[in-house]
């Protein structure tokens, strides 16, 4: 479960976040959509805390951050109930599929080796790609790679996994491979925060769709309303190319 509470962000002198309020209950699956510049990655680094909010309040599964009193092991324990996932797959290179999967689980959560192969094997399953587990990420394509990415957040055991136009670096074929392996996640019951400029790949996986503007949610529903059904008038107007 997540809660964010009125998300202020700046930088220099310019408003990038203005007031961002949004709330899921465990296995949603809220989607950011928007004009690029909108602010949709930094919202989703400032709910990890990659980047530090002006002004507000972060809740994920029962810690919570107010950001005028930021303390160093409150944002370490709120970091450890998320994990984000990338339009570029980040990827060691010079490791294999399993490794990238097992080294953060005992870098980040202590877990032991052997404990840490299982659930590699494990969540490589859940994505598809156990048969790929001695290959490098050069080997693979940008699908798999992506699977993979999304088997090392899984393994990190999140309450909440952020990702950050998973597929726009994808030809649509490779991109269902993806979605499948980002449905897996929520069926896991982790919650979804997700920014993408791919409208039908929103429209598909969503619970809850967030059209934001310079800074502001201006509608948010579900797929059907925002997508089907909008009132606002830049809403339609954003989306009058996906119909
Ligand atoms: P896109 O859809 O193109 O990815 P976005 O909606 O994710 O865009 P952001 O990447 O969050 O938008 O950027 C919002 C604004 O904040 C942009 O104008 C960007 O230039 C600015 N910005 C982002 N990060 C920084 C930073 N570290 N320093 C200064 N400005 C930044």
């Amino acid at each position: 479960m997540i809660n964010i509470s009125n998300i202020h962000k700046n930088f220099n002198d310019r408003v990038v976040l203005d007031g961002i309020s949004l709330h899921a209950d465990a296995g949603n699956v809220v989607t950011l959509i928007g004009p690029s510049g909108t602010g949709k990655t930094t919202l989703l680094r400032c709910i990890n805390l990659l980047e530090q909010p002006d002004h507000g309040e972060i809740e994920i599964d029962g810690v919570s951050i107010n950001t005028q009193e930021i303390s160093k092991p409150k944002v370490l324990q709120l970091r450890r109930k998320t994990a984000m996932v990338f339009q570029q797959y980040n990827l060691f290179r010079n490791e294999t599929v399993i490794q990238n999967v097992v080294q953060p689980q005992v870098l980040v959560n202590k877990t032991n080796k052997q404990q840490a192969k299982k659930r590699a094997q494990q969540f490589l399953e859940q994505v598809g790609m156990q048969d790929f587990q001695n290959q490098y990420p050069a080997q693979l394509s940008g699908g798999q790679q992506q699977r993979v990415s999304i088997a090392r957040a899984m393994a990190l055991d999140p309450k909440v996994i952020l990702f950050d136009e998973p597929t726009s670096a994808l030809d649509p074929e490779l991109s269902r491979d993806v979605l499948n392996a980002i449905r897996k996640v929520a069926d896991l019951g982790i919650t979804i925060v997700l920014a993408t400029h791919e409208m039908q790949f929103a429209e598909e996986i969503s619970n809850q769709v967030i059209f934001m503007e310079s800074g502001q949610i201006i509608e948010s529903g579900s797929p059907d309303q925002v997508f089907h059904h909008p009132e606002n008038i830049r809403t339609k107007e954003f989306l009058k190319n996906y119909h």
